[in-house]
């Protein structure tokens, strides 16, 4: 973060958020939680992680209340438990996989399916809004700066950071993220995200909102264009003030990753509150309500449970006999229920009886009903 005159500004909600999401080693991590990994071994087995770098992550995902340790279970080792705030986590998980399978090239190779278990379809996650239920695409969501929204206030905070430059590592279950960490694991390319979200289209707007050198925003965005996230109108070249300068749109592939920022956000506002207020200022257009960010299924149109999406082939294999530190945990594991028909109507049957899991997760994880009361209580919920 900056020094701005005497002090120095308190990171706000994006911030924090962006530290935490914006290394994929801890989505993985999560990743691979939501999926019933609970022990030390088991992330090492599956990441191919390194002893110091896992103990740093699981480190920094309890000090942000995403993960609690707890007593072992017939063992010595402590285990790690998703708090609610980290199971609140999964519509960002599904939302990035969602985004990568269908956009990013190659990827649809190596990502795992996921069948809602409702309709038994292969499905689509689709953002909506909670109080009206309609769809909300960004060009629906009115985006505004709130009190603590400033941009030197929403640098990723953290130590853990590290620079993914988009090439795939070899280790188990890394690169499932790629392009997404090359638009959010590093400070001014989450910026420049930030801005294009919000609205800049010219050079001079993303200079201006982010603070960013001309070199680093022409950097950034040629970057941007080659992924294929946005798209150059115009205009001379990169970085030119001449008289025609370039317009820089959202893609339909840009546009197609605001359910990740809008998950992310909401998440980020719940977890982090700033005492002046919210980062961000959403409100849906068609209904004129604060945006609650919600997750439906594309093909039967329910709102989405974390319980009722179904991995496919299971995120999380059999573990081999390599010894009791690294064997996954059966009693919080999805995937034994993941195999068959049969199968499947556990989970349906759970769904019936949970109001938590993902669409919960989104907004609200509580145990009321009504979806605009949760709406319009979210703030006063879960106070700092
Ligand atoms: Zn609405
Ligand atoms: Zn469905």
């Amino acid at each position: 973060m900056r020094v701005g005159g005497e002090r120095v500004a308190e990171p706000n909600a994006i911030g924090r958020t962006l530290g935490l999401l914006g290394d994929e080693w801890s989505l993985q991590i999560v990743r691979y939680a939501v999926a019933g990994v609970r022990r030390f071994g088991g992330w090492k087995q599956h990441l191919g992680i390194s002893d110091a770098v896992l103990a740093a992550r699981l480190g920094a995902l309890v000090d942000a209340g995403v993960l609690v340790r707890v007593p072992a279970v017939g063992g010595t080792h402590p285990e790690y438990e998703l708090t609610k705030a980290g199971l609140g986590l999964w519509p960002v998980l599904l939302s990035i996989w969602s985004w990568e399978l269908h956009h990013v090239p190659g990827q649809a190779d190596l990502l795992p399916r996921m069948l809602h278990a409702t309709c038994a379809a292969e499905f689509e996650p689709v953002l909506r809004c909670r109080g009206c239920a309609g769809a909300a695409p960004r060009e629906e969501v009115e985006l505004a700066l709130g009190p603590s929204g400033h941009f030197e206030r929403s640098v990723p905070v953290g130590s853990n950071r590290r620079r993914t430059t988009g090439g795939r590592r070899t280790t188990a279950g890394a690169g499932m993220f790629t392009e997404t960490m090359t638009l959010i694991g590093s400070r001014w390319s989450s910026a420049i995200l930030g801005a294009a979200v919000l609205g800049a289209t010219r050079f001079s707007d993303f200079e201006r909102m982010t603070g960013a050198s001309p070199t680093v925003v022409a950097e950034r965005l040629r970057a941007f264009v080659d992924l294929g996230v946005l798209e150059r109108a115009g205009g001379e070249a990169v970085g030119e003030s001449g008289a025609r300068p370039a317009s820089y749109l959202l893609s339909a592939k840009g546009r197609a990753f605001f359910p990740v920022v809008a998950t992310a956000l909401a998440w980020g506002e719940r977890q982090f509150p700033s005492p002046d207020g919210p980062a961000v200022l959403a409100v849906h257009r068609p209904c004129g309500k604060e945006f609650v960010p919600q997750l439906g299924c594309s093909v039967c149109a329910a709102a989405l449970a974390s319980r009722a999406v179904v991995v496919s082939p299971p995120d999380v294999p059999p573990t081999s006999d390599d010894g009791a530190s690294s064997s996954q945990d059966p009693g919080n594991g999805h995937r034994e229920e993941h195999c068959d028909g049969e199968d499947h109507r556990v989970v349906i049957d759970a769904v019936d009886h949970i109001h938590g899991g993902l669409a919960d997760g989104v907004s609200e994880a509580d145990d009321r009903s009504d979806p605009q009361q949760r709406a319009d209580h979210v703030e006063d919920e879960e106070g700092p």
